[in-house]
């Protein structure tokens, strides 16, 4: 009994491919360019979100100028520097409970009436 023939398109360029049927590409050339322009996509999105994580680390580190521990701001402040909230790279509760955000060694806590307290992390994390 014949098997139904599915046509298979090149997943790069779209061309119908002829011969094995788990093949994806027609060939070696098309095979590379799809997976370059995947590393490069990757690439970008983890160069643009480090590069986030970084400025938002530097936009806190200016807010304590030094060697202050803490220091007071509101949101405002941090948005016209740029900072972006969606970006930290963890969280950390204190011995009250309450909630910090860190972009590294930097930390904040939100505040009422869009205040936030701005750390610099301590030797104890
Ligand atoms: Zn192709």
């Amino acid at each position: 009994m014949a098997r139904p023939i599915i046509a298979r398109y090149c997943q790069w360029c779209e061309k119908q491919i002829r011969g094995r049927s788990d093949k994806k590409f027609c060939d070696d050339t098309c095979r590379n360019a799809f997976n370059n322009q995947r590393n490069i996509g990757e690439y970008n999105l983890v160069r643009n979100i480090n590069h986030a994580l970084v400025r938002n680390r530097r936009i806190l580190a200016d807010h304590l100028n030094g060697n202050t521990l803490m220091a007071r701001t509101n949101r405002e402040k941090l948005l016209q520097n740029g900072f972006q909230f969606k970006y930290c790279t963890h969280f950390q509760l204190n011995e009250s409970g309450e909630l910090f955000y860190f972009c590294y060694d930097y930390g904040y806590q939100p505040l009422p009436q869009d205040g936030y307290l701005v750390i610099r992390q301590q030797n104890k994390f």
